[in-house]
């Protein structure tokens, strides 16, 4: 047989070398399905972790959970409730995989769920791999919400699997987006840990607020000096506000928490542009914490945004970045004594 030849690869092939691309490790996973458990309307989610995600991640809501008609085909790329044509893409605020983080999971794991909606007398669990359903839906006690357990993710994938081998180092990752998200939803109680832990890495109430959670997870230094900032404009059409600490606050790294239209994201430009600014304010070599929360009409996103691609761009950005840039630059020099944020413990 010439070995030159082209041939078409398997569908089974050709999926998990598209899910590979979509999800690198177990930290993307976990985005997607924090993601998927917020837009549900949890207000208590939990996170489970055995060796760093690769041999268990479980995600555990109280949300709205899954309507039993639907749980056959959840799993298939390009299945979604969030939207129904092209047009509405412009009017969503998700920019999630748009149907196909499910798929791309369960095409590099296999993926247990578990689920129940208010009112109805009993769950419903089942399972997939390689985007199909490989377990007739049964009825399964449980309360209300939804459980997703991705097992042995890349087991079909030895070359990613052996490059992430540290699971220490994939579990913190893990508690870092966790993290990041309990900041940015306060209201909502946030939960991780590993599998036969007693104690949680992470375990934030409902109804906590934003300072309360920095302090929290980033600890009373940070907290001490955090000032509260918001900016908005009619013309450029944005509304952003967020905590950052005064230039009494030195760390040796920058931490910077971005959210666009609520969903955790990475703006390069917007956060060189904040480094910049705190720059010339703090001694060599010392660092600011910032969280910001930047909202925009979704239809000034571009939404064609590959999820491969952890960038942002939005219309007007250069613009917005340095609106949003100058007025926390103003905050900084008129509070630059003293004493800023309170927080209530
Ligand atoms: P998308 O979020 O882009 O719709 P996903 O693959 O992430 O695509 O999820 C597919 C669908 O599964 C969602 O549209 C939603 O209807 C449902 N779903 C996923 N996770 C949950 C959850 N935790 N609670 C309720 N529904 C969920
Ligand atoms: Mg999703």
């Amino acid at each position: 047989m010439d070995n030159r030849r082209v041939r078409r690869l398997e569908e089974a092939v050709v999926n998990r070398i598209a899910a590979g691309e979509i999800i690198h490790r177990p930290a993307n996973a976990i985005k997607e399905m924090l993601e998927n458990s917020l837009d549900a309307e949890s207000t208590n989610i939990k996170v489970t972790v055995k060796d760093g995600g690769l041999k268990l991640l479980q995600i555990q809501d109280n949300g709205r959970g899954i309507d039993k008609e639907d749980l056959p085909i959840l799993c298939e790329r390009f299945t979604t409730s969030k939207i129904r044509n092209y047009d509405d893409l412009q009017s969503v605020s998700t920019f999630g995989f748009r149907g196909e983080a499910l798929a791309s999971i369960s095409h590099v794991a296999h993926v247990a769920i578990l689920t129940k909606r208010d009112g109805d007398s009993a769950g419903w669990k089942t399972a997939y791999s390689d985007g199909k359903q490989t377990q007739e839906c049964s009825p399964a006690a449980g309360n209300k919400g939804t459980t997703i357990t991705a097992h042995d993710l890349f087991f079909n994938v030895p070359l990613r699997r052996r490059a992430l081998k540290n699971a220490n180092e994939e579990y913190t990752k893990i508690v870092d987006v966790v993290t990041r998200y309990a900041v940015h939803y306060p209201s909502v109680s946030f939960v991780c840990k590993k599998v036969n832990a007693n104690v949680p890495d992470i375990s934030t109430l409902s109804k906590s607020s934003t300072p309360m959670n920095i302090k929290a997870l980033f600890g009373p230094q940070v907290a001490k000096e955090l000032l509260r900032f918001e900016t908005e404009d009619t013309l450029l059409n944005y509304k952003c506000n967020g905590y950052a600490t005064s230039t009494n606050y030195a760390s040796k790294r920058t931490i910077m928490l971005i959210f666009i239209n609520h969903r955790l994201v990475d703006c390069p430009s917007l956060k060189k542009s904040i480094e910049n600014a705190y720059s010339a304010l703090l001694p060599k070599g010392s660092h600011p914490f910032v969280y910001l929360s930047l909202e925009i009409p979704p239809s000034n996103l571009d939404v064609n945004v590959h999820p491969t691609k952890s960038q942002v761009h939005f219309i007007d950005e250069d613009d917005i970045i340095e609106h949003i840039t100058d007025a926390l630059s103003n905050k900084l020099s008129t509070c630059n004594t003293s004493k800023s944020y309170d927080v209530q413990t």
